[in-house]
């Protein structure tokens, strides 16, 4: 997603708005087996301060993930924040660049990196698929949402066992 930046350089303390409307990319969610399920979509309003594009917005989208417990594939939709300061390189030489600041040649910016950093950064760390999702039974890994399965939990503490032995 690439913000044209050209017209609005030309007019200091003005601001312009830009709609958002992008395929996802699935890199940013493949350390939660993720995907996006629909374009990333929202608005945001650019305002050049003279010095710095400041860029404040909000972006939705509808992500893929596996339910925490059961695995089974849950859409979950997402809104995120974004707040980005752009920097032209040509003129960045006054600012600290350890600063969050984004820097772009020519007339476009690119905030594709951001917008899927925010929508990573929005999502919760536990999706599920329902709130009484049964999960995999863990000894024999069966979806106990599909069928209950036979195996018998072992919920003994194992110190108590040892301290029943010595009884
Ligand atoms: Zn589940
Ligand atoms: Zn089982």
């Amino acid at each position: 997603m690439k913000l044209n930046l050209r017209r609005l350089k030309l007019h200091p303390h003005e601001s312009e708005r830009f709609l958002i409307a992008t395929a996802g990319d699935d890199r940013f969610l493949a350390e939660l087996g993720g995907k996006f399920a629909v374009l990333i979509t929202g608005e945001t309003v650019v305002e050049n301060t003279g010095s710095v594009f400041a860029v404040r917005g909000q972006v939705k989208t509808k992500v893929q993930v596996p339910c925490s417990r059961c695995l089974q594939p849950v859409i979950f939709p997402v809104d995120a924040a974004l707040e980005l300061v752009l920097t032209e390189r040509s003129k960045n030489t006054g600012f600290d660049l350890d600063e969050d600041f984004i820097i772009f040649d020519g007339d476009e910016a690119d905030i594709s990196a951001e917008i899927g950093q925010a929508i990573f950064m929005a999502l919760p760390l536990v999706y599920l698929c329902s709130d009484d999702c049964q999960g995999l039974c863990p000894v024999c890994g069966q979806d106990k949402n599909n069928q209950p399965c036979q195996c018998k939990e072992d919920t003994t503490d194992p110190r108590w066992a040892k301290l029943n032995d010595l009884r």
